[in-house]
């Protein structure tokens, strides 16, 4: 494909799998009943026709806690965010070090190459979003330049670990990106932020970068969002300095998208490639290949050909007990993305 196309990770769980994910009681078989949402994930995407996999999150908690999942050093009340419904999701707090994953993605990377041919992209949570489980107050004997310390090395393993096992992609999910903005206008937050990523991204070579990517959205929860308010123009110029290949941007549910590609055009680097956003996550209608086609053809009136993808706006789930979405219209939406976007490709390379 001239123009590539990606999924970012998550899809709707079935009714079932969350049940047993929110339940720990609740072990009957637990690893088939994994294992069979994997499988029936992929033949799913690969019946849309999509080059590129993922294991559909299925068996995650959610994009930022996998690798929280089961540790005793947690207490309840961290950050919270606020989500334009009115609903909220609050991290936990880290109430003693050394911090470690309990989890790293290869593990769900591996438990999907092993169930499909295609290649697989593995999706990992920020250095910057996990920063913020360390408490204001701190913690006695832990001091936040060692969880810091810490904290970029557990990340850097997992970025690491899902590229030793072979993924066609490893994304950053970096929605607090957008949120930061909303918290501190100043960009300040951001700045730091980007610096801790980085800090992260450094460590790998310029040819693994190309091989990295950063997603970022307003949020997608319930179908909602968290920072859409928050003006793009003041999000993209610090973003293009983040030392990845390619770049996950929502933009189908963006009201003045040619404002926002200007915004791409002027700061994308030459060794950069987005994905623009083509499926509005958020909305229940879904595109035909027609809509996701001109999307394209917009998109391409800013960005070089050869810098441009395509993605969905964001994951269809990215918390697990989210079903706003079914996996019917998750597929369906994916089906016209892959579709539309060769349509675009045909035109644009005729
Ligand atoms: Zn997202």
């Amino acid at each position: 494909m001239k123009i590539p196309s990606e999924p970012i990770g998550s899809i709707p769980r079935s009714q079932e799998l969350i049940a047993a994910i929110t339940s720990p009681s609740n072990t009957a078989d637990l690893q088939k009943l994994y294992d069979d949402a994997i499988h029936d994930t992929l033949s799913e995407l690969e019946k849309t026709g999509s080059p590129v996999m993922t294991d559909g999150e299925q068996t995650k908690s959610s994009f930022v806690t996998y690798p929280l999942e089961g540790l005793t050093n947690l207490a309840a009340g961290g950050m919270t965010i606020n989500f334009e419904d009115g609903h909220s999701r609050q991290l936990p707090l880290l109430t003693s070090g050394p911090f470690r994953y309990s989890n790293y993605a290869v593990k769900y990377l591996s438990a999907a190459q092993k169930l499909t041919k295609t290649p697989v992209k593995q999706a990992v949570i920020s250095a910057s979003a996990l920063s913020l489980i360390y408490p204001p107050a701190g913690i006695e004997g832990y001091s936040q330049a060692a969880f810091i310390a810490d904290l970029l090395n557990e990340c850097e393993k997992d970025i690491r670990g899902c590229l030793e096992q072979g993924a066609y992609k490893v994304q950053m999910d970096f929605t607090e990106g957008r949120l930061s903005l909303k918290l501190d206008p100043s960009g300040g937050v951001l700045k730091h932020f980007i610096d801790l990523n980085n800090q992260v991204f450094d460590r790998f070579t310029k040819d693994e970068q190309q091989k990295l990517g950063v997603h970022v959205c307003p949020g997608g929860d319930h179908d909602s969002t968290h920072s859409a308010d928050i003006d793009y123009a003041d999000l993209i110029p610090m973003l293009f300095d983040l030392n990845v290949g390619s770049f996950y941007l929502q933009l189908a549910s963006e009201p003045d998208r040619p404002k926002v590609l200007k915004t791409i055009k002027q700061y994308l680097k030459p060794n950069q490639t987005v994905f623009v956003g083509v499926i509005d996550v958020l909305n229940p209608i879904i595109e035909s290949k027609q809509d996701v086609k001109d999307r394209v053809l917009e998109a391409a009136e800013f960005i070089p050909l050869n810098q441009l993808g395509t993605t969905d706006d964001c994951g269809f789930s990215p918390f697990c007990d989210d079903v706003s979405t079914t996996r019917e219209t998750a597929f369906a939406k994916i089906k016209a993305r892959i579709e539309g976007t060769a349509l675009a490709e045909k035109e644009l390379f005729a």
